[in-house]
Formats: structure tokens, sequence, C-alpha cells
């Protein structure tokens, strides 16, 4: 893949704001999105321009299409191509059992983890796809371990969303394969970010540390170093796959 614009949805803070630092080290300029948090946004342009890179922010809520929208309207005036995605923003809500879930906490789940996802990839294939006339690119998704173990007593709704996405993730590999475009996905385990406090569980990896095979919870750099593999050219022959990030669970 060559050098342009990526652009890093949910790049305030955690694992987005790590990738998008990370990205940026490989020449790319970084376009991430936030939702509230504009201070970070800021912090994370102001970091990676100190480091001698490009990055730009702009706020979009991924259930909002019209945000999707006007967030690829302003990256098409930048002055590089586009030439990936990282759909990295999502959200998960109070820990629950299923008998306690209504259709608006659905509806807010699957619109922030699944439908946005999904417009932006769109988006970013119309711009990347050779059949569009444009010179290819890379997706990464950030899917869960949930994907696979289902969050059982937690957020089966969050982790039902994830698996959507490891599905997407499969399909629109297939699809776009001849068209210049790989799709893979990362599977995080238990990372520290301020994630968890959304459950309602803030102290959350360091309580489940201790049950996993290797002992501690994971870095937001640590599922980075991942995704920069994805997005790269040394990962040129790698569509349609799962990388899994969560200390041997
Ligand atoms: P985080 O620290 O809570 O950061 C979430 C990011 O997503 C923030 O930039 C936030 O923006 C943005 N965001 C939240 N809701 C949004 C919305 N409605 N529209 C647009 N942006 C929104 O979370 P994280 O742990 O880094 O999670 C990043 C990704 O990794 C998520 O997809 C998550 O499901 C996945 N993941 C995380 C873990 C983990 O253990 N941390 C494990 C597996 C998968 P603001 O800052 O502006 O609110």
């Amino acid at each position: 893949m060559g050098r342009g614009t990526i652009i890093v949805t949910g790049g305030s803070r955690g694992i987005g704001a790590a990738t998008a630092r990370r990205l940026a080290r490989e020449g790319h300029a970084i376009h991430l999105t936030y939702r509230t948090d504009a201070e970070g946004a800021d912090d994370v342009v102001g970091a990676i321009v100190a480091e001698g890179g490009r990055a730009r922010a702009t706020r979009a809520d991924l259930s909002s299409p019209a945000d999707i929208d006007a967030l690829f309207v302003a990256v098409d005036t930048g002055h590089e191509p586009l030439v990936g995605l990282v759909n990295n923003a999502g959200m998960l809500e109070t820990q629950c059992r299923v008998g306690d879930l209504d259709a608006d906490r659905l509806h807010r789940v699957m619109a922030v983890n699944v439908v946005g996802p999904m417009l932006c990839a769109a988006a970013a294939v119309r711009r990347m796809s050779r059949r569009y006339g444009g010179a290819g690119g890379a997706i990464v998704n950030v899917s869960s371990v949930a994907a696979r173990l289902g969050a059982p007593g937690e957020y089966v709704d969050y982790a039902a969303s994830k698996g959507a996405i490891d599905t997407f993730t499969r399909g629109l590999a297939a699809e776009v394969a001849g068209e210049g475009i790989r799709v893979n996905a990362v599977r995080p385990g238990y990372i520290r970010t301020d994630i968890h406090a959304l459950g309602g569980d803030p102290d959350r990896v360091d309580r489940l540390a201790p049950t996993l095979p290797m002992g501690r919870g994971g870095d937001p750099h640590e599922v980075a170093e991942a995704i920069a593999w994805l997005m790269s050219a040394a990962a040129s022959y790698t569509t349609g796959s799962f990388l899994d990030l969560a200390g041997g669970r």
C-alpha cells in the first residue's frame, strides 16, 4: 500500500489513539475522528505533528450517516488520496443479562458498532477500489474476542455486534480482493482503555487478567502494532484474516 491518508475512527483515545500515532510514523497522513472528546483528539493530532507527521481530526458520530458523509467530504478535501481505513470506533453499555436488554439499547449498539463501520467501509471502497477508479488500499476492522466468546452476563449485544463485523470482514474481503483492497480484522481481548468504565466495570482488565494464559491485560500499543502490520505492504497477501490479541484466550 502506498502512502496517503488513513482514516482512524475513534482516534481520540485508547486503541484508536495508539493506532493513529503508530500509522503516522509510517509516513501516512492521519485523519482521525472523535465523537465527544475534542481535547483528546487535539492531543493526538498535536503529538503526531510534534513527531513530524500529518494529522487532522473531524467530529463524527458513527450512528449518524450524515456525519459519516461529512467525514468523507472532509477527507476528499485533503491533499493525499485515501489509502486506508481503520474501523476502530466502538462502544458498549452497562453490563447486563440478555433478559434486561431493550430495543433502544440494541439500536444504539448496532448503529455505532455495525452500521457505522459498514457505511465507512462502503465510502472507503468507493474511493479506493480499482472498480471505481481508485488505486487500492487496506481496511482493518476492530472486532473483539467477544465475537468468539459471546460475553455472557456482560454484553451479549456488544459481542453480537462484533460477530457481525467478523462476517462483514470475510464478505467484504472476498468481494474487493480483486480490486486492490485488503480487508482484515483484529480481535483484542482485555486491553487497558476507558471502554470498560462504559460497562460499569473500570477495573475489569486488572480483575480478569489472572484468568488469562499470559496472566496480564494488553496495552493499546500492542493492538496498534498488529493493525499497522495488517495495513502495511508487509501483509500484501493477507486478506479476510483475523489477528487475535488476547493474551492466549
Ligand atoms: P475507548 O477508549 O472507549 O475509545 C473509543 C473511541 O471510539 C473513542 O475515540 C470514542 O470517541 C469513539 N466513539 C465512541 N462512540 C462513538 C460514536 N458513537 N461515534 C463515533 N466515535 C465513537 O475504547 P477502546 O477500548 O480503545 O476501543 C476501540 C475499539 O476496540 C472498539 O471498537 C472496541 O469495541 C474494541 N475493543 C476494545 C477492547 C478493550 O478491551 N479495550 C477489547 C476488544 C475490542 P470519544 O473519545 O470522542 O468519545
